[in-house]
């Protein structure tokens, strides 16, 4: 496996016209299946008819979380393979992509004696979990009663009126879910896979799959030994078997600002409810994320789903009542929704998205569908050995994504920490790629831009990761798109990383 060969490639010159496996998504789910199965050591084309993380990857919470809502059903069985797949995320793939979150739950006037022993109940429950997973103390600390004046410290804004103190319980960040997904392919690609965006299949059957390249027209048909269905909420288009049923789920953006020294997450209970909470999440890059909805959608499923005004309003009114100043409309800098993958059984919906599934269609399409960003390395594993290829075991429990190691390696890295923070030890690499690429100086790439975004990683993104517009960069190799000012901000440094590393390529 080399960083040097690990490209993610746009359109379908020099692709592969057989392969052992194809791959249809460049998802959290399609990225993990490429890399379980290149790392097996098959051969595999994995394709997206937009770009890497175009889907419900990256409209997620940004959470690897071990999977404490579904104690609140009984679902003991995937909350225990949460919390192992984040112990894995977090200790041995990706330490670099993820981080420890505390999580506040502020015992204000507004949350019942009932509300609050069951949560100190289920955080306790989860440190079980935890343990029961084997991920250490040192990663995720044990959940414990604060005073009224540590809840303040965590969270100043928080309405002090009737705050009697609050409970900590910690789960995993991710970075950015965009990034994972980048990171996983260009793993796969390390390790020999073919990695292709703007490549749209057209139809699939278990053995050929009949492709466009949307960068073209140019149309071509694959033989593969096996075809893998991993296109989320799309899934159903290709295979007629699988029927989804999606929900939608929506976030707002805010300035770290408008909830000043925020240091937690924030959990606000629904009012009336004893399992639903509205979480404001701060982010490093200074936004913190308010959500989260949960509509069920019907009919067409939209490229890009869009909030609504009223999942807007009530995120911000359940927020109201845990704050001293009312977040306002005028606060909110961004929007945006995503589209649960949820499979309809038997005309009625059951909410197998979260525990996935792995189906073979009549004509031997491999369908992986539903469960979560967390444990997308499961389901790769099981959608692998589905197909029957190999019988290799899976290796991908232990194998590092590129830039992961140690947190106290990384923590020696010397270069920016945003870069640290989104390559890990890679991102030396990132900074001399793009000094190679343009020949500018260091010091001019890793100048911070607007909302911090560098010109040396849109350069990587365009070399090395398939960014082929300035969408690709500013939607999905950065989140710069997720606050619609900073994105107009950072537009001219996108197309300058496009005109600079374009010239070369
Ligand atoms: C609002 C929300 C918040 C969430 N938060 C979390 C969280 O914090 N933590 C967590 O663990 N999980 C979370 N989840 C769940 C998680 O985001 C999803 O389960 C996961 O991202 C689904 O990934 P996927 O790869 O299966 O689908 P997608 O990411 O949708 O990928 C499918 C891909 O297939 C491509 N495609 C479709 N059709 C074709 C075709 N014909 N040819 C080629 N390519 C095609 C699409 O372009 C797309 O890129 C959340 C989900 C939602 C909706």
């Amino acid at each position: 496996m080399t960083a040097e060969t690990a490209r993610i490639l746009p359109g379908l010159e020099g692709a592969p016209e057989q392969v052992d496996l194809v791959v249809v998504g460049l998802g959290v789910t399609g990225a993990g299946v490429a890399l379980d199965a290149a790392s097996r050591g098959l051969t595999v084309l994995a394709v997206d008819a937009h770009d890497v993380a175009f889907g419900t990857s990256r409209w997620s919470s940004k959470l690897v979380h071990g999977g404490l809502r579904y104690l609140a059903s009984l679902q003991f069985g995937i909350a225990h393979e949460s919390a192992v797949e984040r112990g894995i995320l977090m200790e041995r793939t990706a330490p670099h992509l993820t981080r420890p979150l505390p999580w506040l739950l502020p015992l204000s006037s507004n949350v019942s004696f009932t509300q609050a022993t069951l949560a100190a109940a289920g955080f306790q429950t989860g440190d079980l979990l935890r343990l029961a997973a084997r991920t250490g103390r040192d990663t995720l600390p044990r959940p414990r009663r604060v005073s009224r004046t540590e809840a303040l410290g965590l969270a100043p804004a928080l309405r002090s009126a009737g705050l009697r103190g609050g409970l900590i319980y910690w789960d995993g960040q991710l970075e950015d879910d965009a990034r994972l997904v980048t990171c996983l392919a260009r793993t796969a690609a390390a390790h020999g896979a073919q990695v292709r965006t703007r490549v749209r299949v057209l139809e699939a059957t278990g053995t050929t799959v009949q492709l466009r390249d949307e960068l073209t027209g140019d149309t071509r048909t694959v033989t593969a030994r096996a075809v893998v269905n991993a296109a989320g909420v799309w899934a159903g288009d290709l295979v007629d078997e699988i029927r989804l049923r999606p929900s939608r789920g929506t976030h707002v953006v805010l300035r770290a600002e408008t909830i000043p020294g925020l240091r937690s997450a924030l959990t606000v209970p629904v009012p009336g409810s004893t399992s639903r909470y509205v979480f404001a999440l701060p982010q490093p890059d200074g936004t913190i994320f308010v959500g989260l909805t949960d509509e069920p959608v019907d009919g067409e499923i939209p490229d890009v789903p869009q909030p609504t005004e009223g999942e807007i309003g009530f995120l911000l009114d359940v927020l109201a009542a845990a704050l001293d100043r009312p977040v306002k409309r005028s606060d909110v800098v961004g929007a945006f929704a995503g589209l649960r993958p949820l499979l309809e059984a038997d005309g009625s919906t059951s909410d197998l998205s979260r525990k996935h599934a792995v189906l073979t269609s009549r004509s031997g399409v491999v369908t992986v569908v539903g469960g979560k960003l967390t444990t997308y390395r499961q389901m790769a594993e099981d959608a692998v050995d589905a197909t029957g290829l190999t019988t290799r075991p899976c290796r991908t429990q232990d194998l590092p994504l590129l830039g992961a190691a140690s947190r106290d390696v990384l923590a020696q890295v010397e270069e920016p920490a945003r870069l640290v923070r989104r390559f890990g030890t890679e991102a030396r690499y990132v900074i001399d790629e793009a000094v190679r690429a343009t020949r500018l100086p260091e010091e001019e790439l890793v100048a911070p831009g607007p909302a911090g975004v560098t010109l040396a990683e849109l350069v990587f993104g365009v070399t090395h990761e398939g960014a082929v517009d300035a969408d690709d960069l500013l939607d999905r190799r950065t989140r710069v798109g997720l606050v619609p000012e900073d994105r107009e901000a950072a537009l001219p440094l996108a197309e300058r990383a496009l005109a600079l590393a374009g010239a070369r390529l």
